[in-house]
């Protein structure tokens, strides 16, 4: 059967990719919106809203359920996975992974907020060369190897799983969630945060953690958010921020992005405003026929 193809895809639930996603549906096109568990998150953690016009004084989680109430009414579904990667493919389609689920879209819009989390050290220095967040991407590079998870979700226990279905050893490193309901046996379940250094050479060749040097080829790691580069290889960033023009396209044909995740101010009034700009150009990208 032919995979459903979405003609955009949106990568985060908070007000930008929200936004995005009811100026996308008034434009009739289809949409396929992810977030992970908890969408517009921040808000809930915001006693009160002063400064979002036409509702003054407004506490973070009244706001955050008319977001949503929105979106509800205009039959948008939210679907709770959180994407690791995005591959275009050369038909000018792209494919979102998430865990072993994979989903198809002419155009894509990255609302992913801003990511607070440190990275491990050797992370980015060591990603592509070893260091990957997809394992149905990246794994079977990895057969007969020895390799590392590291989770702070559930999709961790997933790829661990599928990892070992042809790796030599796979360790699991649980991350301060401690999520590892589930797993198959062999795999060996090491509970620390302490996670201090990814080390190699051309390649990764450890994995340094609270007292042990474990020896491994491979370490994938499974969080809540990524940072843009990591999610899209190719994708132009600065300081973490991913490049945009006015359109709010990115470097990426077909690409665009809204939202903290392009820089400050970090507001909820920029973010609404971008994910709105973001769905019209992606209207316009694909209604020229170039998705
Ligand atoms: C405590 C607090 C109070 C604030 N108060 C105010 C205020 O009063 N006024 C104001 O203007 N602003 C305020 N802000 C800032 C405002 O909340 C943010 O600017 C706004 O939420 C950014 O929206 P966003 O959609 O870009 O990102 P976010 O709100 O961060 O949403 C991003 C979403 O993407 C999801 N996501 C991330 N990666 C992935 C992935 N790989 N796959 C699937 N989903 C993913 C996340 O889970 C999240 O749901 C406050 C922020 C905080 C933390």
């Amino acid at each position: 059967m032919e995979k459903e193809i979405a003609d955009i895809a949106i990568i985060g639930c908070g007000p930008a990719g929200l936004s995005a996603a009811v100026n996308a549906s008034i434009r009739r096109k289809t949409v396929d919106l992810f977030g992970g568990e908890l969408c517009v998150p921040k808000l809930q953690k915001s006693s009160v809203v002063n400064n979002y016009l036409g509702s003054p004084n407004i506490s973070g989680e009244i706001l955050r359920e008319k977001f949503l109430e929105h979106a509800r009414e205009m039959n948008i579904s939210i679907r709770r996975n959180i994407i690791n990667s995005v591959m275009p493919n050369s038909h000018g389609v792209f494919t979102l992974k998430a865990g072993d689920a994979d989903y198809n879209a002419r155009a894509v819009i990255i609302a992913t907020g801003v990511t607070v989390d440190r990275l491990i050290e050797g992370e980015k220095e060591f990603t592509g060369k070893g260091v990957g967040y997809c394992a149905t991407c990246d794994g079977p590079l990895f057969a007969g190897k020895d390799v590392a998870v590291i989770a702070y979700t559930g999709e961790g226990v997933e790829d661990a799983n599928f990892l070992k279905e042809f790796c030599r050893r796979v360790y699991f490193i649980a991350g301060d969630k401690k999520v590892f309901n589930g797993l198959k046996d062999g795999i060996e379940v090491i509970e620390t945060d302490k996670i201090l250094a990814i080390t190699g050479g051309g390649s990764v060749t450890g994995l340094r953690i609270d007292g042990r040097q474990l020896v491994v080829q491979g370490v994938f790691i499974y969080r809540e958010t990524y940072l843009p580069d990591t999610l899209l290889p190719g994708l132009a960033v600065q300081e973490n921020h991913i490049l945009v023009d006015r359109e709010y396209r990115t470097n990426i044909a077909g690409v665009f992005a809204a939202g903290d995740c392009t820089g400050k101010p970090y507001q909820l009034a920029k973010s609404v405003g971008e994910g709105q700009i973001a769905a019209l150009s992606s209207v316009n990208y694909l209604d020229s026929g170039q998705g």
